[in-house]
């Protein structure tokens, strides 16, 4: 048996670290786009980008690993089409490799500016170690930063660059940073945090044109000012890497579709990770989720699947941010909340509990680690709350989770 894994990152490498665990003895080639050892993604906004993690510590596994588990890992190496009939993935050298089971974990691609100006000198993205190694190459000579979106990714790489002592402002598309994703309260709490750190957060504003001859030197934004700058990082978004998948026939919506078993259309064919749409057992709807805990479990789930202990997916995501000295945990997805109740436990820390109605459906905290160990413990059941003892901050938010009536949604 051979299983071929596309895409070397959170997902793929799980699927290959679980497959030997739970006891696949064929073949395993997992194989990567990039040239270095598969890594962690989220420092690169964080202490890689900062340069408090060595990049040794970026690494998933040691490159000892994968000859010690078998695992043939080739980097560097773009699969570029996929022969359902013969069972083959073609590589950009023309090699054919042949699959008896073939794991996509293509991950997602950051969607680019496509404003005049684009593509000048010190205009950047994050997403890969490629990107934020070349961000640091260029940081010594850069005073002034403008990030494009308010977004995780924006709002980090704003909280690490002015950590390291740049001029940053931030140009945000809408009302509040984070809109989409979390309620006013948080989004206030994160816009006081930049701004008290020095970071210049401007809203409702778009970038228009970046002005530059070779090298970028500032950004004009619909409101008619330019913000002048040496860098610009561009956070707006990315979108699911299914090209592959489309390319030979499989079932693409936004992302690949799989069931539970994170198997496509194709029996032979599984995807997993940010490039997949799944129907989420508890929220009851097709789900593109972009986190590590989202890969890491979806990898376990299509390892099971392979090895004849086939168990549906039904993990319930989390994710986390860091800014500063904030710590953002978040359980659940908050999307069609009817209700949300704010727990203030001190001044440098807030809970936001999302209900529909009286179902908790998804918690962000700020600082606040004992609510969000609690509600993620808790909120797979999807409890029915006393509201008001929530909101009250003097009482232990452990008392007022348990016993708490069960629910579902419907
Ligand atoms: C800067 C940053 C910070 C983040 N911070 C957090 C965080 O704090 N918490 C959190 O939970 N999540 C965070 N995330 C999101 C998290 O990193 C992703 O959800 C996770 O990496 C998804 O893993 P994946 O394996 O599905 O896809 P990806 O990590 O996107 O990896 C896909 C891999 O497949 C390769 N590939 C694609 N197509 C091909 C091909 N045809 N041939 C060969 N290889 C191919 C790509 O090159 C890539 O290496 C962050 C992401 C970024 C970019």
């Amino acid at each position: 048996m051979h299983c071929v894994i596309v895409g070397a990152s959170h997902a793929g490498v799980q699927a290959a670290v679980n497959l030997r665990a739970q006891g696949y003895d064929g073949e395993i080639t997992l194989i990567s786009a990039e040239k270095v050892l598969p890594y962690q993604r989220p420092p690169l906004s964080k202490a890689f980008l900062q340069d408090t993690l060595p990049e040794q510590r970026l690494w998933l596994r040691p490159e000892a690993f994968y000859q010690q588990k078998n695992i043939n890992l080739m980097l560097d190496t773009n699969v570029v089409g996929i022969n359902r009939q013969s069972q083959t993935v073609e590589l950009a050298n023309g090699q054919c490799l042949a699959y008896d089971d073939l794991i996509l974990a293509t991950g997602a691609s950051v969607r680019r500016l496509s404003i005049a100006g684009a593509d000048l000198k010190g205009v950047y993205y994050l997403r890969d170690h490629q990107d934020a190694t070349g961000i640091k190459q260029a940081l010594p000579k850069v005073k002034k930063v403008v990030v494009i979106g308010g977004g995780y990714i924006g709002l980090e790489a704003a909280a690490s660059l002015r950590k390291m002592g740049k001029e940053v402002t931030v140009l945000i598309n809408s009302q509040r940073p984070l809109q989409h994703l979390t309620s006013p309260g948080i989004s206030d709490f994160i816009t006081a945090l930049h701004q008290q750190n020095g970071v210049t957060i401007v809203t409702n504003t778009m970038a228009v044109e970046i002005t530059g001859d070779t090298q970028v030197t500032s950004v004009i934004a619909d409101n008619g000012k330019h913000y002048e700058a040496d860098m610009v990082v561009a956070g707006i978004g990315v979108q699911p890497a299914h090209s592959l998948a489309s390319g030979c026939g499989l079932n693409v919506s936004n992302g690949i579709d799989v069931n539970g078993f994170m198997q496509t259309n194709d029996p032979h064919i599984y995807a997993i990770g940010d490039c997949v749409n799944f129907a989420h057992p508890v929220y009851h709807k097709k789900l593109r989720i972009e986190s590590v805990q989202n890969a890491t479990d979806q990898a376990k789930t299509v390892a099971l699947t392979l090895c004849n202990k086939p168990a549906p997916y039904n993990a319930f995501p989390w994710f986390w941010s860091d800014q500063y000295d904030a710590k953002l945990q978040i359980a659940g997805l908050s999307a069609g909340y009817t209700d949300v109740v704010v727990r203030q436990e001190s001044e440098k820390s807030l809970a936001a509990f999302y209900f529909v109605h009286n179902k908790l459906i998804a918690v962000d905290t700020i600082n606040q680690t004992k609510s969000f160990m609690v509600a993620r413990k808790y909120l797979p059941q999807l409890p029915e709350l006393d509201k008001t003892l929530l909101a009250d901050a003097n009482i232990p938010v452990s008392d007022i989770f348990t016993g708490a009536p069960q629910a579902c949604l419907t």
